[in-house]
C-alpha cells in the first residue's frame, strides 16, 4: 500500500484516543445504527437471501480461483472495445502509470469519482508531487478532501462529522479549491447538497481527465461497473475526454451472469436499496459518446500474496458494501481513523495486514481490532468468515511462519512486541499438558488469592487490565468441589 498511511500509531493507541472524542461517538452511534436497521428491513424483503449469499461467494472463489484467466479474458475484451490495459505490481507503479498518462493528455487536473484503489495508493498526493491537482467529486470524498481529511468509512467516508461541521468546511475551505458556498449558507441536508452540486459542476465542465475506480469488471465484455448514489460517477465516467480507471485485479466478475447476484445483494447491503440510483456500466470508447480514451490500470498491490493463503484469500471476495462495519462494536466506538488504512472496521482488520504484511505495529495490530462476537460474518453478503480470518492473522502476528510476499514463499518472524504472549502461551499449553504441575498451579493459586494484585503485571499484560478487572479466584477449584461433593454423598451427606 501506499506511503499515506504509514507513520501511524497502533490501533489500541489510535483507538483509545478517538474514543474519547464524544462527538465522534455520537455521530457514528446514530449513523451506523440507521443504515443497519433499514439494512436488516431491507435483507428481510428477499426470501431468497441466504441463496444469493451463497452464490455469491461461490462465484467470487470460482473466479479468484481462475483469476489469471479471466485477467486475460479481460485484457482481451477491453482491448477490442477500445481501451487501453496496464497491469501494476504495486502503488506506485500504479501511480506512475497514472501520472504518465495525464501528463500525456498535457492536463494538470483530474476530476475523481470515489475509489478505494486510489486511497490504498495514494494517488491524490502522487499527482501533486507530480503538479497535477486531484478535485473527488464524491459529496462525502469532498467533504473529506475539503476538511484535509482522511475517509473513516468505505461507503460514508466523512461518516464522522454531522452536518454543523460539514457546513463549516463548506464555509471556510470551498473558496481555496474553486466556486465558494454561497453566502449565508446553512446546515440544511438540500443546502449542503446544492453548495457541493454547484461546485462541483464547475469542475466536471472543465475537466479533460477523468479517474475513477470500479465495483465490477465484467471478464467476457470488459465492461466497467460503478455503481452510486449521486451520478457524480456517471458525470466523472462520461464527461471527460480521458478516463482513467484503478482497479484492483479481484473486482473481476466473469460474465453478466454472475454480475445479476452482486446487483441484488451490494445495494441492500450497503444503503438498504432495493437498486442503486446510478448503475453506470461502460465499454471501452465509443465515438461521439463518452471519453475518447479509455485506461484501464489493473492493481494487484498485494493481492496475489492474498490469494496464495487459503484461509486469508477469501477477503478478496469483499464488495465493499461496508454492513461488517456498521454492525462491528469496536469500529462503532474507535471510527475508521484508529484502522489507519482505507479500509477501517471488519474487512479492513483481515485485508490490511495482509496488502500490506504484519511487519510493523500497526498493521501487527489490526488483526486485534476485534471481539471476534461474529456480527460481521452474519452481516456479509459474501460470506466472508472475518473471525475465521482474525485468528489465523493473530496466529501469524504472534508465532511468524510461511506467508507468499511478493510473490515468493518466505518465512515470516513473529511481529515485535508479542514475546510475553508467546512464553505465556507456551507455559500454559506444557502446564496443561501435564495434570500434576496444573494442580499444582492450581493450588497454588488459590492458596495465595488474597495477595493476587487487582491488575496484571508486565506492560503487556497490565494493557489488559486497562479496562477490564482480574476476575476473582473462587475459595475452591471446581475439581475439589466435585470430589468433595461426592464423597459426602458416598458417605451418605445429604448433597
Ligand atoms: S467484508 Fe463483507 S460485509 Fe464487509 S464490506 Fe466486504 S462484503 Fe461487505
Amino acid at each position: 500500500m501506499s506511503g499515506t498511511y504509514l507513520g501511524l500509531p497502533s490501533f489500541p493507541r489510535a483507538a483509545a484516543e478517538s474514543t474519547r472524542d464524544t462527538q465522534l461517538r455520537a455521530n457514528l452511534t446514530h449513523a451506523t445504527h440507521t443504515i443497519r436497521d433499514k439494512r436488516a428491513v431491507a435483507i428481510g424483503e428477499l426470501a431468497d437471501w441466504p441463496q444469493l449469499r451463497a452464490a455469491g461467494a461461490q462465484v467470487k472463489d470460482r473466479t479468484l480461483r481462475h483469476l489469471d484467466h479471466y485477467l486475460l479474458q479481460l485484457e482481451a475484451a477491453v482491448t477490442e472495445a477500445g481501451g487501453t490495459v496496464h497491469w501494476a505490481a504495486d502503488a506506485e507503479e500504479a501511480n506512475r502509470i497514472v501520472a504518465r498518462l495525464v501528463h500525456a493528455t498535457g492536463e494538470s487536473e483530474v476530476v475523481k469519482v470515489k475509489s478505494m484503489a486510489t486511497q490504498e495508493t495514494g494517488l491524490n498526493e502522487a499527482l501533486a508531487a507530480e503538479g497535477i491537482a486531484a478535485y473527488e467529486t464524491d459529496l462525502a470524498e469532498l467533504i473529506v478532501q475539503l476538511g484535509d481529511d482522511r475517509p473513516s468509512h468505505i461507503l460514508v467516508p466523512a461518516i464522522h462529522k454531522n452536518r454543523t461541521e460539514i457546513r463549516d468546511i463548506f464555509r471556510t475551505r470551498m473558496a481555496d479549491w474553486g466556486r465558494p458556498a454561497p453566502e449565508g449558507l446553512s446546515d440544511s441536508p438540500a443546502e449542503l447538497a446544492e453548495a457541493a452540486r454547484l461546485h462541483l459542476r464547475e469542475k466536471f465542465l472543465r475537466a479533460k481527465v477523468g479517474v475513477s475506480g470500479a465495483n465490477f469488471m465484467v471478464a467476457e465484455t470488459g465492461t466497467m461497473v460503478v455503481v452510486e448514489s449521486e451520478g457524480n460517477g456517471r458525470m466523472c465516467l462520461t464527461l471527460p475526454e480521458t478516463l482513467i480507471s484503478v482497479v484492483g485485479i479481484e473486482k473481476i466478475v466473469p460474465t453478466w451472469r454472475d454480475l445479476e447476484i452482486y446487483l441484488q445483494t451490494l445495494p441492500r447491503s450497503s444503503t438498504a436499496e432495493r437498486m442503486n440510483p446510478y448503475t453506470s456500466m461502460w465499454t471501452g470508447t465509443s465515438d461521439g459518446d463518452g471519453p475518447k480514451v479509455f485506461h484501464l490500470v489493473l492493481l494487484d498491490n498485494g493481492r496475489t500474496d492474498t490469494l496464495a493463503d487459503t484461509v486469508g484469500r477469501q477477503a478478496l471476495r469483499c464488495i465493499r458494501c461496508s454492513a461488517c462495519l456498521n454492525v462491528c462494536p469496536v469500529y462503532e466506538r474507535a471510527g475508521g481513523h484508529a484502522y489507519g488504512s482505507p479500509y477501517p472496521g471488519p474487512i479492513g482488520a483481515i485485508l490490511t495486514p495482509q496488502l500490506r504484511g504484519t511487519d510493523n505495529e500497526l498493521n501487527a495490530s489490526l488483526p486485534y481490532a476485534s471481539s471476534l462476537c461474529g456480527a460481521c460474518y452474519t452481516v456479509c453478503p459474501v460470506a466472508i468468515d472475518i473471525p475465521e480470518v482474525l485468528v489465523h492473522l493473530r496466529e501469524r502476528v504472534v508465532q511468524g511462519g510461511p506467508v507468499t510476499l511478493r510473490g515468493t514463499r518466505t518465512t515470516i518472524k513473529p511481529a515485535r512486541g508479542h514475546a510475553a504472549e508467546r512464553a505465556a502461551m507456551r507455559v500454559g499449553s506444557w502446564t496443561l499438558d501435564h495434570p500434576a504441575a496444573w494442580h499444582t498451579a492450581q493450588r497454588l493459586a488459590l492458596r495465595t488469592r488474597r495477595l493476587h494484585p487487582e491488575r496484571a503485571p508486565g506492560r503487556t499484560a497490565r494493557a489488559w487490565t486497562d479496562s477490564r478487572e482480574l476476575p476473582a479466584l473462587p475459595e475452591q477449584s471446581f475439581r475439589d468441589w466435585w470430589r468433595q461433593r461426592r464423597k459426602t454423598r458416598e458417605n451418605g451427606g445429604d448433597q
